[in-house]
């Protein structure tokens, strides 16, 4: 008997969401706009710990807007990540502006907040401040804000979250999402909750959110005929999917928990490998556990295991290709890089979806396993 696919992160949905998503197709808000809407903002809002969250068609929609209302323009510089997915770095070129990439710590995986302050520092001296910068929290871990945000407030610099990845993670108690002027929530399909496709911006700056909300629905003004000031987008959510993020919303604290079971699963099973590592839990917080994530001893070994799970129809993927290694950003500057190419050439994420049975991590862990033992002989 051939057994099912194992999926990478696939959408944990039941009778929660199922239920909410036809009542609300019943109640006929079926258009971005009504009261599902309305109770997906508020408690996006609330589990972030901040006063405002508007809910939109994609994480990628919500960065655009965030670096609208931090004040990004044609030619302005970001500081971005290098280790992430693209997403992150093409909201910056929609607006015309460019990306500086910067590498990341092996202690998180995230910005090298030292890099992040060197860069600053120079840019300060040179009269070239960034117009902002960008963390990401990843795989569902928050980097290291303290320094961060020292650096940033130091020069005035707004700092935009991008947490798609870390929806229930903290850093120092306080909630992934809370700490830039803005943060980026994104529901998609592969994400630890979803709406089948869909973001929220979060901020506790009611300005932001009201511009956010405006050019989010074609900037039109509250007049009777159309009227419109400035150019807009048509990104808000549908009250449909609204109604299914309001189930999955629901179900969160028990959704990070199974990722966090099979997260310290495979560590008791794999990580007496040889050359095996994880990714490491910084002291400073509590991840929300999305990816399961690790080093293996060398770029082949990673290509074999790969190919191992494959064979045994499982779905695993090398860690992000940072985005100075990628040919749409050649051109882009690049500070440092030999810990996020080593996180790419090297990394690899394993079934981590909040539904997977502990016999199909048994699979996993098997197939990892006789793949490393053919090493081994
Ligand atoms: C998924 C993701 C995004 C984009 O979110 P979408 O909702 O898919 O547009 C942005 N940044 C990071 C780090 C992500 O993982």
């Amino acid at each position: 008997m051939t057994e099912p696919r194992i999926y990478l992160s696939p959408p944990d949905v039941t009778d929660v969401e199922r239920k909410l998503l036809l009542e609300a197709f019943d109640s006929n808000w079926v258009a971005p706009v009504g009261p599902d809407l309305d109770a997906f903002e508020a408690r996006c809002a609330e589990l972030v710990g901040v006063r405002h969250a508007v809910a939109l068609s994609s994480g990628t929609a919500a960065l655009h807007l965030a670096l609208i209302a931090a004040g990004v323009r044609r030619g302005d510089t970001v500081l971005v990540p290098s280790f992430t997915f693209a997403a992150t770095a093409n909201a910056v070129m929609y607006l015309g502006a460019r990306p500086v990439f910067l590498d990341s710590t092996p202690e998180s995986w995230n910005v090298d907040p030292q890099i992040l302050a060197d860069e600053l520092r120079g840019r300060a001296v040179r009269g070239q401040l960034p117009r902002a910068v960008i963390t990401v929290d990843m795989y569902g871990q928050c980097a290291d804000y303290r320094p961060i945000l020292e650096a940033c407030d130091r020069y005035g610099v707004p700092l935009i979250e991008d947490a798609a990845e870390a929806l229930g993670a903290t850093y120092r108690d306080r909630p992934a999402g809370s700490f830039g002027l803005a943060g980026v929530l994104s529901f998609n399909g592969n994400k630890i909750v979803t709406t089948g496709g869909g973001g929220v911006l979060v901020t506790d700056d009611g300005s932001v959110a009201s511009q956010v909300r405006h050019l989010s629905t074609q900037a039109r003004e509250p007049v009777a005929h159309y009227e419109h000031r400035t150019v807009g987008y048509n990104y808000r959510l549908s009250n449909l999917l609204a109604a299914v993020g309001r189930g999955q919303l629901q179900r969160l604290p028990s959704m990070i928990e199974a990722r966090r079971v099979t997260f310290e699963h495979y560590r008791a099973a794999l990580g007496d490998l040889p050359g095996v590592s994880f990714l490491p839990v910084a002291g400073y917080g509590v991840p929300n556990w999305w990816l399961t994530c690790l080093l293996v001893g060398s770029p082949a070994t990673r290509d074999r295991i790969l190919a191992g799970l494959a064979r045994e129809d499982i779905e695993a993927r090398p860690t992000w290709k940072p985005m100075h290694l990628q040919p749409a950003y050649r051109d882009c500057v690049m500070r440092g890089g030999a810990v996020s190419a080593d996180l790419f050439h090297r990394g690899l994420c394993l079934p981590s979806g909040s539904a997977l049975t502990g016999h199909d991590r048994d699979r996993v862990v098997a197939a990892v396993r006789s793949v490393a033992a053919e090493q081994e002989g």
